[in-house]
């Protein structure tokens, strides 16, 4: 079989979800963002695993993805869409229950005429500058917003992978400063937010990357390896160059892989030759550049040829590869790509 195979262990991704509630402290509810296709591991697989440990809450980036999730969920938990409630979304989110982070006014007239007494939360802008309504828009609109009984008031984190950075203490402040005195549940962190401690939790956290094993959160247990088998091996002399535009030549006579996945597949090009595959435990650098659907590496050195190499392992997390291509963990998750064959451990 040609196509690299994406293992996705829905144990640790259960186990990072564990490990984040019980960080987030008693009395929390830890939720799960599953936008993106669970970030490009299967929403909905990586739902079911985590509605079976516990968790009632789960957010999404559109509509759309909401009501896809409601099928794969069933209709108890709450689903939260962080985009709000667009022109063209009220059947959907009535119609699967779907609750809305209300933006901006505009989308609050909407709502409110649309779906008179449907349920929905507030997205409030702490200094993102992203989206929610900022402090003198809720200033204006909240006596109005508050007779209508939102759910939830949130707010995101600029920086929150960065816990000395200052944005962190101020946003915090001015969230306070917009909702101390709602009574309304609240929820400021994502996974970053998680670990700057108490202060920032309220009463919902918002974990994504940490469940996929991303960093900021360190100590996640890894979800994902990525096996890409070998197609051919060659003996390359001294002085050849493989790939695209001859950039990687020998140095001395050298034994060439070429492998089955490339930059279509999320592989991206721009990981150049400073990424390494693993043979069990042995570094194979990439030789030269990576292609729409090969990748070459140097095997010189491997004392037998193996079936396949892992480019995404224990030894080579989605931070390590995301860091030899000048990216984060979030984009070579996202940019997986549908090609890879899917096998999933732990129930689903
Ligand atoms: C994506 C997102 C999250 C999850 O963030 P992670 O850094 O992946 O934990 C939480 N809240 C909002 C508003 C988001 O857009």
């Amino acid at each position: 079989m040609g196509t690299a195979t994406l293992h996705i262990d829905l144990n640790a991704v259960v186990a990072n979800w564990q490990a984040l509630n019980a960080l987030s402290g008693p009395g929390v509810e830890t939720g799960a963002v599953v936008k993106a296709d669970g970030y490009g591991l299967g929403a909905g697989k990586v739902a079911r695993a985590l509605h079976r440990a516990g968790v009632r809450r789960f957010f999404v980036a559109v509509a759309e993805e909401g009501a896809a999730l409601r099928q794969d969920i069933g209709p108890e938990p709450v689903i939260c869409v962080f985009s709000g409630h667009m022109a063209g979304d009220a059947d959907m989110l009535h119609d699967l229950n779907l609750t809305p982070m209300l933006n901006s006014i505009e989308q609050m007239t909407r709502h409110f005429e649309s779906l008179p007494g449907q349920r929905f939360g507030v997205q409030l802008d702490t200094g993102m500058n992203r989206l929610g309504l900022e402090p003198m828009e809720w200033a204006a609109a909240r006596a109005i917003v508050m007779a209508q009984n939102p759910t939830l008031v949130m707010s995101h984190l600029a920086c929150a992978d960065e816990p000395d950075h200052p944005m962190n203490a101020a946003q915090l402040s001015a969230f306070r400063d917009m909702t101390d005195d709602l009574g309304v549940p609240r929820s400021l962190s994502a996974t970053g937010g998680i670990l700057l401690g108490a202060e920032y939790h309220f009463d919902i956290t918002r974990p994504g990357i940490g469940l996929y094993g991303g960093a900021p959160f360190a100590e996640a247990a890894p979800v994902v390896r990525l096996a890409v088998p070998l197609i051919q091996t060659r003996d390359v002399a001294q002085g050849e160059t493989v790939g695209y535009g001859g950039s990687w030549s020998a140095e001395e006579p050298s034994v060439i892989a070429t492998l089955s996945a490339g930059y279509a597949d999320g592989l991206i090009r721009a990981m150049g030759n400073e990424a390494v595959l693993f043979a069990d435990d042995i570094p194979c650098p990439l030789a030269g550049r990576v292609s729409m659907d090969l990748l070459t590496v140097d095997i010189t050195h491997l004392t037998r040829i193996p079936d396949h190499l892992d480019i995404l392992c224990t030894a080579q997390t989605v931070d390590d590869l995301a860091a030899s291509a000048n990216t984060i963990g979030y984009e070579i998750l996202t940019s997986l790509g549908p090609r890879y064959q899917r096998r999933y451990t732990g129930v689903c």
